[in-house]
């Protein structure tokens, strides 16, 4: 395999972040914007040592499943990399994405799988575009080759695998908002000459406007993180931003500025002031009512978070008489919906504005049989109250080998595991049914329509005490 050479390859599954993937003798090689069935002329754009990737030059044969995508920036934004995929091709993809990894890295028989996997909750036809509750945008400055448009403000997307910035004025993922909020930061941007973050020189004062939409309680809370230190965290100008914002959105909640002066990819830095309102918006699930903190994770997908939940709470199986841990919890979501079928909730999360949240949240939903902790799950979790039933929500770098031991040293009856990366899922579901647990039932939710990753859910329940002896003698 080298550079540059042209081949014809058949499309054989998806990756992890959407891209297509075909073998040549054995070799993987990448492609963006290709479908699964395609049969594509292919240029090698890079070689490595195990995979390589390769750009389509021409479709040969379209796969069944190729629809034209509707966002005239599909090809070169980063964000939706699924736009040319029908969205029932996408849940099936997703589906057996899920399998693939439970079973090439779980090392789970097919046969198991095929008794546990159940149907993926998928996309609704209504509920496809617009759907995502928070939006990122990177805020940036046209650079000197722009001519006279140098220094002026570019906000949207970046372009694939790069930190290009997009410029943007609608997504169709995005709550609708998103186009007004955005032409009114570029024009107070450009009325008072305040300059976007360059990620070369770290120079320029706004780097990302962050939008989170209530989407029952209709509130809109927005964050810009500034290139300040947390002790001068001011913007030139901002009783000017609020009053443009309020003006056309007087359902804006919340203006908060968040301290970033790092050169670094992460989007937040430390420290929040309050620039308008309140520093969180309030949202409900169910008939339960949330704070959320700029700061605090809340899931993207609200019509699909409330399935997720349904079936994680079904999978726990409560009768009112169990402690539960809820590990990763983030502002108590799901912990508070789990205490009110339970004795007691013991919550931990890593992000202290998270938990301020989720015991504020605790409170005002008269919920009294939840505990929350701030800390890494690893090492909050051995201090914690002899567990009935453990749910976990990890990152997408799934549990840590430490979290893992605790929870086999504990044996609780059952285990949810909320995962939102099915290759870490399956590498951590290997470690706990070595450990004496079963897995009972699989359900892949695609929280994340037109984009690359995929959530799952899965039932762990231990094995009889005989079974479990011999497991572990033969361990
Ligand atoms: N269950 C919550 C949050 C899930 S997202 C919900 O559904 O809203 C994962 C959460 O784990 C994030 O809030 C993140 O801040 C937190 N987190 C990341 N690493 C952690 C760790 N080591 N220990 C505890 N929480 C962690």
């Amino acid at each position: 395999m080298e550079k540059n050479q042209q081949l014809t390859l058949r499309i054989e599954t998806l990756g992890t972040e959407g891209e297509g993937i075909s073998h040549v003798d054995g070799y993987t090689l990448f492609l963006k914007d290709a479908a699964p069935g395609d049969l594509v002329q292919a240029v090698v754009t890079k070689v490595g040592k195990t995979y390589g990737y390769a750009r389509v030059l021409d479709i040969l044969e379209p796969s069944a499943d190729r629809i034209s995508p509707c966002c005239p920036l599909a090809k070169r934004c980063g964000g939706c990399t699924l736009q040319h995929i029908a969205p029932a091709a996408e849940d099936r993809f997703k589906e057996q994405r899920v399998r693939d990894c439970l079973h090439r890295i779980g090392g789970f028989s097919e046969e198991l799988l095929d008794a546990v996997m159940e149907p993926i909750i998928g996309i609704r036809e209504d509920e496809l575009w617009h759907y995502r509750n928070k939006a990122q945008f990177p805020v940036g400055a046209r650079n000197d080759d722009a001519g006279q448009d140098a220094g002026m403000p570019e906000i949207g997307f970046y372009a694939a695998r790069s930190h290009e910035i997009i410029d943007l004025n609608h997504c169709y993922i995005q709550c609708e908002e998103h186009e007004d909020i955005i032409r009114i930061l570029r024009s107070y941007m450009q009325a008072y000459r305040i300059q976007g973050y360059d990620e070369q020189s770290g120079k320029g004062l706004i780097r990302h406007l962050m939008i989170r939409k209530g989407f029952r309680s209709g509130e809109i809370g927005i964050c810009l993180v500034l290139n300040r230190d947390a002790d001068h965290l001011t913007l030139p100008h901002g009783k000017e931003l609020v009053d443009m914002l309020r003006g056309t959105f007087p359902q804006i909640t919340s203006i908060c500025l968040n301290a970033n002066p790092k050169k670094t990819n992460v989007i937040f830095g430390e420290g929040l002031r309050v620039l308008y309102g309140e520093d969180y918006i309030t949202d409900m699930i169910g008939d339960l009512t949330f704070r959320i903190s700029p700061l605090s994770f809340f899931q993207v997908n609200p019509r699909q978070m409330v399935r997720l939940y349904q079936t994680a709470l079904e999978f726990a199986g409560l009768t009112g008489q169990e402690t539960v841990w809820d590990l990763y919890c983030g502002i108590g979501t799901i912990s508070l919906f789990l205490a009110r079928s339970a004795a007691h909730v013991y919550g931990v999360e890593i992000v202290p504005e998270a938990i301020r949240n989720a015991r504020l949240n605790a409170e005002e939903n008269h919920i009294l049989n939840a505990d929350f902790s701030v800390g890494a799950a690893e090492d909050v979790a051995p201090e914690l109250p002899k567990p009935d039933v453990i749910v976990v929500d990890p990152p997408r770098k799934g549990c840590d080998a430490k979290l893992l031991d605790t929870i086999l040293d504990y044996q609780p009856e059952r285990i949810v595991y909320v995962s939102c990366d099915p290759a870490t899922l399956a590498r951590d579901l290997k470690i706990l049914a070595a450990g004496g647990y079963d897995i009972r039932r699989v359900r892949p939710c695609n929280m994340f329509p037109r984009g690359g990753h995929i959530e799952c859910v899965t039932l762990l329940q231990r094995m009889s005490n005989t079974r479990e002896q011999s497991f572990r003698n033969i361990k």
